[in-house]
């Protein structure tokens, strides 16, 4: 088959991280047939840069022509004077909302080779970690209304968390079908105590339940879900929640696998359209530099393979290729121990590529 791919590498170590990802996937075309047609577009600081405007519409046109995009990373120092509607991270929001990614899909994956890497306890994580977030992603409070207003108190502003019945339910839809993929359990995590909004949530994921007789569905308060993740976080399989709980959730979630460099996610649309990045962001410090891990990145395509081309053999093969070259113990500056074998960004993606 034949797939088309827009690749915004963007600033930082996302060019860097992107090559080994294409690497890699050329040598998952070689070896199961398939042909991806990439096609590079500009996004992020470079984009401003290059055309004053951090999301152009060229790209976008060009990413709703693919049938994915991967994307690097972008930002940088050099931007981080603009007002914060000039920043290059505006065009992550600009690609979310105008390529419909409703749905972001974060793996938190404990890899037993890096069980060294997480911060709890070992008997807590005994056997490895293997847990999804599933986070809304173009609604809630981060796109509802804005404003200032005078009060009491002065002057004050304020920011509205509204859901629609409609964008709960399918994002629900999405952490329900997941969770038949996978152990069929989902947590379903709001304020329900205090938030109106999460109230209509609480309802609208109990309703979606009742399509899928074999999930299990717990629900939890955010507040109590964020300590739970780090008293015992193998009580979770598949978490979904709202765009800022799960914002911070997920990077919680992150946190226990011990390593950035290693966490993909995915987002996606209606159909199977998906937007796949790696968690961690432009890395300006170590940019060009050759230290960058480039297997989030590598993990995001296996990802983009499995969600939208429907490949889970090759992406298989990707998620393997990344557990034997830890098994023989390489390792990226960012998860480095001593006694193992120092490589770099491009060791890495050569290493993986020749795994596959
Ligand atoms: P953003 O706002 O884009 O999330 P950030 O500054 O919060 O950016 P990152 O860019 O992810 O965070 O970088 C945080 C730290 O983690 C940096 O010191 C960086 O060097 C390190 N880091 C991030 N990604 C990687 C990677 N792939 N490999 C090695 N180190 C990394
Ligand atoms: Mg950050």
């Amino acid at each position: 088959m034949n797939y088309k791919i827009a690749l915004i590498p963007g600033d930082g170590i996302g060019p860097e991280v992107v090559a080994e990802t294409v690497k890699v996937l050329e040598k998952v075309s070689q070896k199961y047939g398939h042909t991806f047609e990439y096609t590079e577009v500009l996004a992020g600081g470079c984009a401003i840069d290059a055309t004053g405007a951090c999301l152009p519409q060229e790209t976008i046109d060009i990413c709703k022509a693919s049938d994915a995009v991967l994307l690097g990373a972008v930002g940088g120092w050099q931007w981080d004077t603009l007002p914060g509607d000039q920043r290059p991270e505006r065009a992550l929001l600009g690609l979310r909302k105008e390529l419909g990614l409703f749905a972001n899909l974060r793996p938190a994956l404990l890899f037993d080779e890096l069980a060294d890497a997480c911060p709890l306890k070992p008997e807590i994580v005994e056997g490895g970690l293997d847990l999804v977030v599933v986070r809304e992603l173009t609604g809630g409070i981060y796109f509802g209304e804005k404003g200032f207003k005078d009060t009491d108190l002065g002057p004050a502003a304020y920011d509205v968390e509204q859901y629609a019945e409609e964008e709960v339910r399918r994002i629900a839809v999405v952490a329900f079908d997941m969770a038949m993929k996978r152990n069929k359990k989902v947590t379903s995590v709001d304020k329900a105590n205090v938030l109106e909004s999460s109230r209509l949530w609480r309802r609208v994921v109990a309703e979606v339940a009742k399509d899928y007789p074999e999930v299990a569905l717990d629900n939890l308060y955010i507040d109590n879900a964020t300590m739970q993740m780090v008293r015992y976080p193998k009580q979770f399989d598949v978490i979904v929640t709202s765009n800022i709980f799960g914002d911070i959730l997920s990077d919680e979630a992150s946190m226990i696998t011990g390593s950035i460099g290693m966490l993909p996610s995915a987002s996606l649309a209606k159909g199977n359209f998906g937007m796949y990045e790696p968690v961690h962001g432009s890395a300006p410090d170590i940019a060009k530099q050759n230290k960058a891990n480039p297997m989030a990145t590598i993990l995001s395509g296996a990802m983009m393979l499995r969600y939208t081309f429907g490949l889970s053999e090759e992406a298989e093969a990707i998620e393997a290729a990344v557990k034997q070259i830890l098994a023989e113990g390489y390792r990226t500056p960012d998860i480095y121990t001593d006694g193992k074998k120092a490589i770099g960004t491009k060791e890495a993606g050569d290493l993986i590529a020749a795994a596959i």
